[in-house]
């Protein structure tokens, strides 16, 4: 039989290349860039004394079990370090920790976060109450039709608990601001984190570059699996109405089937016959700067920031290399390198003042312009699912029906169905 073609060497790509590896059928993946990765890669910095760096801070939370299962099939599952409490900081400095409370059972978390110093009595009050909510309604496709701002304002959530509780995580969660954020996946979003499996919440970080989970010593283990960088798929090739093959630097390759785990924006460069409509679709930006300091600034492993325009840092390296993290950073998409590395800095003096006091060796800024698609209200419907109108034409990606925004774990899941609908179209369209 000839291969099962993929084309796009991301999460999606790869998931879905080992779930048809697994099952015994030989794959052939193509990938348009240099390296594998795509929105969760890595590359080294030309004078910056080597370093790898990721083109953008990447977690995930112990609820991202398709993530997770995809780590644990090669075996790199050791490569992520969860942690249990999380860490908030104020401008001043002032530091909080949340400690989920594990005598409390399923409400942990939420004991957790009542805890906390930076909420008054009305704030809890209230997030108490918009919880309930949230467990009532979680998994309501109604919801799809409002932003979670307005869902917020049905709630009576007021500024600071929107501020401090929903923002805070669901900026991190969705990359996307409350008004523009679908309730749907907003309440689905908190649901998962504090009223799913025991542990949800627990914040993993991968402790190696991200290019690593993609790279040749992994990979090379699976015969069944030809990889290629620097090849873009120029066109999907249609015969008799089915699917035949792509078209990959003006050669011909032929396959039993096709997978593009592709963003939505290639797809109809590849295959206009699908007709696919994302003119209501939209991008969402994430800036990192990553700051390497001549001495340690801070002990916390990460923390979220309070109060500013800066959400996140990272540390490594003992506390001198810091990955600053904005979400949603629409306001910096057309300021330059300085400005984005002068602004930080002075925010995060605020928070760390040994900032104020150290010398920065080096400083890189990644501004990913399309890091994920709006999960915008009236949206989920229109997400396609694996099959598509073309017979043997198959769709992968974070932007494909999952049931989750554009996360790792929405791109591995895609990557899954995928391959099942593959394997299901495979054995039916041969009699079984
Ligand atoms: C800065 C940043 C931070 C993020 N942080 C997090 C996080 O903390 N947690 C989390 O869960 N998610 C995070 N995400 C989102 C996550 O990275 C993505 O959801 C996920 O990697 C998407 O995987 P994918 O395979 O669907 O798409 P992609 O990674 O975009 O893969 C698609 C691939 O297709 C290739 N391609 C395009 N056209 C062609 C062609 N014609 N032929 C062949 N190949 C082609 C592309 O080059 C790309 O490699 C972040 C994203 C960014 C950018």
């Amino acid at each position: 039989m000839r291969p099962v073609l993929i084309a796009g060497g991301g999460l999606a790509g790869h998931a879905c290349a080992l779930r048809l590896i697994e099952a015994g059928f030989e794959v052939e993946l193509f990938e348009l860039r240099p390296f594998f990765g795509g929105r969760a890669c890595s590359y080294r910095l030309p004078g910056y004394g080597g370093s790898e760096i990721d083109n953008g801070q990447h977690v995930l939370l112990a609820c991202c079990t398709a993530l997770l299962d995809f780590y644990r099939r090669l075996g790199v599952e050791h490569w992520i370090r969860f942690h249990d409490s999380y860490y908030f900081l104020e401008p001043g400095g002032r530091l909080s920790e949340l400690r989920p409370r594990k005598w409390a059972g399923p409400a942990a978390l939420m004991a957790g976060f009542l805890a906390l110093p930076i909420f008054d009595f009305r704030d809890k009050w209230a997030i108490v109450r918009g919880l309930a909510a949230v467990r009532r309604q979680a998994g309501d496709h109604r919801l799809d039709a409002l932003s979670m701002e307005q869902w917020l304002e049905r709630h009576a959530q007021p500024p600071r608990a929107v501020e401090r509780f929903w923002r805070l995580i669901l900026l991190s969660a969705a990359n996307e601001e409350l008004d523009r954020l679908s309730a749907y996946h907003g309440v689905r979003l908190i649901w998962l984190a504090f009223y799913g499996a025991p542990g949800a919440y627990r914040l993993g970080i991968p402790q190696v570059p991200l290019g690593s989970f993609f790279a040749e010593a992994l990979w090379n283990r699976y015969g069944r699996l030809r990889r290629h960088v620097g090849q873009p798929v120029d066109k999907v090739l249609i015969n008799g109405g089915r699917f035949h093959g792509f078209e990959v630097d003006r050669r011909v390759v032929e396959g039993s089937a096709g997978v593009l785990a592709v963003p939505y924006h290639r797809l109809a460069g590849l295959v206009p016959q699908l007709e696919a409509d994302f003119s209501e679709w939209s991008c969402s930006p994430i800036t990192n700067v990553h700051l390497w300091f001549d001495r340690p600034v801070t002990e916390l492993p990460f923390a979220a920031l309070l109060g500013r325009t800066i959400q996140w840092f990272f540390a490594e390296r003992g506390g001198s290399y810091l990955k600053v993290v904005i979400s949603a950073s629409r306001q910096w998409r057309t300021w330059n390198r300085e400005q984005i590395i002068q602004h930080t800095l002075e925010e995060l003096k605020e928070y760390l003042p040994a900032v104020g006091s150290t010398t920065v060796a080096q400083a890189h800024v990644v501004k990913e312009l399309c890091a994920t698609f709006s999960p915008m209200p009236n949206l989920e419907a229109r997400r396609p699912g694996p099959v598509t109108a073309i017979p043997g034409l198959f769709l992968g990606g974070d932007w494909t029906a999952t049931g989750w925004v554009a996360t790792m774990e929405g791109a591995v899941r895609s990557g899954y169905q995928a391959a099942e609908a593959v394997i299901r179209w495979l054995r039916a369209d041969r009699g079984g």
